[in-house]
Parts: structure tokens; C-alpha cells; sequence
């Protein structure tokens, strides 16, 4: 049999490139390896399994316990000393897990995909080799294939993953206990994320990042308060240090780490490696095909995510761009249209990121660093959330919102947002973005009241110099 497309990886790049295609009519299969403890195929990959969702649970469940532990007394409501049940807090995150995972497989059965268990390897421009239980091989036949391999935790030689005491994300998120003393190395999305979760259920946190500056992707004025803010909640980053080695000990690790020139070993319960993350390419092209990967492993693809063989597309974390789960999806429906004779493409240009600490990060478009680089002349708008009386209602007032418009034609060029709900109104801007809207359009917009957004509303007044809430 052969089919109009094999998705090889059922992550959100592969599976939502599956359902899209056989919903325009292309009779697909999606290949997936990962298994769970009764060997029945796990959809889902790195986000619904390892990644974006566990995650956000612990940091929901987490942030509840220190909202009630620390700022409920603020609000007038008085509670005994609140306390936790990890084990429960670990199940409820794994039933969410099983629940949406569970929803890819019924999803694949009522889009018609057929969900093949077993490793892909792709062997001709037209064929997919499928490794199954007890190395059983099938061919699949194709007249189109999508790579959606994802990606896989960088290791470092000096700190090496031991499973138990030195953990990747993934090991992170299966503490059956919280460690008192914690390292993580990276102060990065994982880094940042993680260490959250962790220090708020009560571990001593430290986090060693090799740059001089925190999030140095962002401005200087946006990265200098967050780094203040993290330092208050108790997540000590040592910015410009690097971890020289590690050594067993009786209880768990000790690092060797260098700050400033100066050797220091400091002992910890456990050490989580957060350093980035690699495309996982091993053993996923065949010698005889005529497809090479970049010296990093990446799948070149060009705009189109089209590989140097025509019907050979590749999406997600194995390629350029920004490991995120919503760069794959979107990218898995480019794919799917276009291969059913669709024209479509992916807004590189617009591609949003949002760090879940509290308060949130989340940043779309061109920062001022850029557009100094870039020799743009802009204006820019900020407005804090200490003016937002919404904010102040909630008692979350930390942070800002800053917009960015091009000087002459007002067009918003980026907003950057440090704040409660800051993923929520970054959507608001980039909605206005991908439609071209100046910062007077998102002026002239009428915004509710009392809400967190306003302050968008208020950035972008203030790129005008129009404001209200806030002197301009
Ligand atoms: P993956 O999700 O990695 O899926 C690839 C799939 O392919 C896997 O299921 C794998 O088992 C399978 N596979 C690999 N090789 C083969 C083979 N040869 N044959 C068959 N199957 C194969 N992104 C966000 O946007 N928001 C977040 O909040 C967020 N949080 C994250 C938190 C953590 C802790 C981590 C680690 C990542 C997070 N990410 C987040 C990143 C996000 O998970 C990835 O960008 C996304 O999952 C990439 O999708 P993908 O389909 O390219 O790859
Ligand atoms: P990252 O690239 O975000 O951060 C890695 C950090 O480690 C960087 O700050 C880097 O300077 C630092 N680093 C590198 N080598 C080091 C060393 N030897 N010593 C000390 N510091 C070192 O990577 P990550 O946090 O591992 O996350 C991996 C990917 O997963 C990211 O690309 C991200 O897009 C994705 N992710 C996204 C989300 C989200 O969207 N909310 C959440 C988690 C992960």
C-alpha cells in the first residue's frame, strides 16, 4: 500500500502535520517509537510527555502553594500553615498527561491517520523504514514524507547525566522528593521554569549561567528587572560561572564551579542539566539517501520547510528556528497545505516566546537591540503594571509592558512583557501584529476595564506620547 504522506514522529510537529493532511483528503500514516510501561504507542512527543505540559502543571500546582502560602495573608484570608503532598501533585501532572495524550490517539482515529508503532528511518525519497517490537521491519511507501524527530537534552562532559543525582527536564519533572539543595546549570527557559517550580515547594536554588547577563535575547531594561525580581523569590543566579566538574558524594553531588576566576566546590542534593537542546537526527537518514544534516544535526529546510528532496519536508525542533511546540504546529500545518496543493506559509517573523515564571516573560517581534542592529528608527512605549489598577486589585503589579513602532509608518515592531498574564496579552499584540496595526490602531482599540491588557492599550498610547494612566 502506499500512501499520500508518512509522518515520521508524532510530536506536535508530526501529529498536527497528520491530522491536517488527512483531513485535506491525504491518506496518511504517523510513525512514533516512544511507548508507555505496557508498550502501547505514546503520541504526544517532548511537549504533551516531557515538556510544555508536565511543566505547566508543576508550575501551577507550585505557584498555588506559595500564592497560599505567602501572598493569601495580603488579602485579608488567614490560613494554618499550608503544606503539600508531592506524590499528588506528581499524579495529578501524569493524569493530565495520560488525558491529552490519550486525546492525540482519538484524535488520529477520528481524522482516519493511521498510527504505526515504531522507529522510522528514512531509506529512499519514497520509503520508511519501520523498526517494530522484536526488530520486526516494515516498508512504508510514500509520495511524501515529513522528518518531525524533535529534539533531545544537550549533555555536558564536566556534569554527565547519572539518572538519579544529575537530571535532564525530563528527570526534573519526576522528583519524588523535594531536594533541599538544588543546582541547575542554565538559566535559560528550562533553567528559569524549573528552578521556579522547585524553590517554591521550599529547595535552595542555585542556578549557574555562562553568559554575563540574564536572557540576553531581551533588552537590557526588561532582562536587568527580571534578574532582580527572580533574585528576590529566592532563585540565586550566578551569572558568568561555568561548571568545571562533578564528584559522587555520599548524599548526592559537589560542582566544581568558576565565578569570576575562583574555583569554589559547593554540594547539592541534585543537579539538573538545562544547557539546551539538541535535534534528534541519529539513525534517521539512511547512507543512500541523498540528504545531509547540518554540523549541528538540523534537517536543512528552506522557508517552505522543504528539504533538498522535493517531497521530503522536515519540521519542529529538528530545524531552523526556535525549539517551541507552536513554531512545530504551525510549521506541520505549512507542510500538510502545501503538499495538498495549498499555498501557505509560516511568519517566521512572528513567532512568540513566553517564559511561564511569575511573573511571565513573553516577547514577539524586533527588541530595541535588534533595531539598532538593524539601523531602524523606532519610537517605543512602555507602561507599568504598578499603574494598572487591575494589577494593583490582584496585588501583582511587578513588571511592564513596552512597545515598539517604526518612527515613520507606526507599525508595531515588538512588544516584550514582564508581568502577571503576560503570555494572555502578548497574544493581543501579536494578533494586531500579523495584521500590520500601527501603535495607533492598538490606541484607537477599546480595551476592558478593569483589565491587566489595558496596560498594552497604555504601551501603545505611549508610543505617541498619548497616555493617560501614566505621565508621558
Ligand atoms: P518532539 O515533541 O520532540 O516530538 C518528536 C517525536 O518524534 C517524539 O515523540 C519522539 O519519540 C519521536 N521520534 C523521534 N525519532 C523517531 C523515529 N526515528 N521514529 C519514530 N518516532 C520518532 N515549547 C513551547 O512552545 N512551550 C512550552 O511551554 C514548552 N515547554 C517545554 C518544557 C520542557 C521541559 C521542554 C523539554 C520543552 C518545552 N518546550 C516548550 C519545547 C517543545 O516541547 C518542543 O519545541 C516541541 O515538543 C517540538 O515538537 P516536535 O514535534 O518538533 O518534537
Ligand atoms: P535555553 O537555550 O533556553 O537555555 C540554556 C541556557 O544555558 C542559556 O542561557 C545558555 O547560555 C546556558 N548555558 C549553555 N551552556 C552552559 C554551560 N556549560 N554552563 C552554564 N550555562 C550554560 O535551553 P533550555 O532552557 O535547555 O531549553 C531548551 C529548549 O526548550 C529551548 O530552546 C526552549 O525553546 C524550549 N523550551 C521552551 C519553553 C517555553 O516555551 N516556555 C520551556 C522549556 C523549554
Amino acid at each position: 500500500m502506499e500512501y499520500d504522506v508518512v509522518v515520521i514522529g508524532g510530536g506536535p510537529g508530526g501529529y498536527v502535520a497528520a491530522i491536517k493532511a488527512s483531513q485535506l483528503g491525504l491518506k496518511t500514516a504517523c510513525v512514533e517509537f516512544d511507548e508507555d510501561s505496557s508498550g502501547k504507542v505514546k503520541l504526544g512527543g517532548t511537549c504533551l510527555n516531557v515538556g510544555c505540559i508536565p511543566s505547566k502543571s508543576l508550575l501551577d500546582s507550585s505557584y498555588k502553594f506559595q500564592q497560599i502560602s505567602e501572598s493569601f495573608d495580603e488579602h485579608g484570608i488567614k490560613v494554618s500553615k499550608p503544606s503539600y503532598d508531592l506524590t499528588k501533585m506528581m499524579q495529578r501532572k501524569d493524569e493530565i498527561v495520560t488525558k491529552l495524550t490519550g486525546g492525540v490517539a482519538h484524535l488520529f482515529k477520528h481524522n482516519k491517520v493511521e498510527s504505526i508503532h515504531g522507529k522510522g528511518k528514512l531509506i529512499s525519497a519514497n520509503e520508511v523504514e519501520v523498526t517494530k517490537a522484536k526488530g520486526k521491519k516494515e516498508i512504508l511507501k510514500a509520495k511524501n514524507i515529513i522528518l518531525a524527530t524533535g529534539s533531545r537534552p544537550i549533555n555536558i562532559p564536566s556534569v554527565p547525566w547519572n539518572g538519579t543525582t544529575v537530571v535532564g527536564s525530563s528527570g526534573a519533572l519526576e522528583f519524588n522528593k523535594t531536594p533541599k539543595k538544588l543546582a541547575i546549570i542554565g538559566a535559560g527557559v528550562i533553567g528559569l521554569e524549573l528552578g521556579s517550580v522547585w524553590s517554591r515547594l521550599g529547595a535552595h536554588v542555585d542556578i549557574y549561567e555562562a553568559e554575563k547577563s540574564l536572557l540576553p535575547m531581551l533588552d537590557d531594561d526588561i532582562s536587568r528587572l527580571i534578574d532582580r525580581e527572580f533574585r528576590k523569590q529566592n532563585l540565586n543566579i550566578h551569572l558568568g560561572s561555568f561548571v568545571k566538574g562533578s564528584k559522587k558524594t555520599r548524599k548526592g553531588v559537589s560542582l566544581e564551579i568558576e565565578i569570576d576566576g575562583k574555583l569554589n566546590n559547593v554540594d547539592y542534593e541534585k543537579v539538573i542539566v538545562a544547557v539546551g537542546r539538541r535535534p534528534f537526527t541519529e539513525n534517521l537518514l539512511s547512507e543512500s539517501v541523498n540528504l545531509s544534516l547540518d554540523e549541528k544535526g538540523f534537517v536543512p529546510v528552506n522557508d517552505f520547510c522543504q528539504t533538498s528532496i522535493d517531497n521530503v519536508y522536515a519540521v519542529g525542533d529538528i530545524v531552523r528556528g526556535p525549539m517551541l511546540a507552536h513554531k512545530a504546529m504551525e510549521e506541520g500545518v505549512m507542510v500538510a497545505e502545501r503538499i495538498a496543493g495549498k499555498r501557505m506559509e509560516v511568519n517566521y517573523d512572528l513567532v512568540p516566546s513566553v517564559i511561564y515564571t511569575h511573573p511571565e516573560i513573553a516577547w514577539v517581534g524586533k527588541t530595541e537591540k535588534d533595531l539598532k542592529e538593524e539601523n531602524i528608527d523606532y519610537k517605543k512605549g512602555s507602561f507599568p503594571f504598578s499603574a494598572s489598577g487591575r494589577a494593583l486589585a490582584s496585588g501583582d503589579s511587578v513588571g511592564f509592558v513596552k512597545m515598539l513602532a517604526d518612527k515613520e509608518t507606526d507599525e508595531v515592531l515588538g512588544v516584550q512583557i514582564f508581568g502577571n498574564s503576560a503570555s494572555e496579552i502578548l497574544q493581543q499584540g501579536l494578533i494586531g501584529m500579523e495584521f500590520s496595526a500601527s501603535s495607533e490602531d492598538f490606541g484607537l482599540t477599546m480595551f476592558s476595564h478593569p483589565t491587566v491588557s489595558e496596560a498594552l492599550h497604555e504601551a501603545a498610547l505611549a508610543v505617541n506620547k498619548q497616555a493617560i494612566h501614566i505621565g508621558n
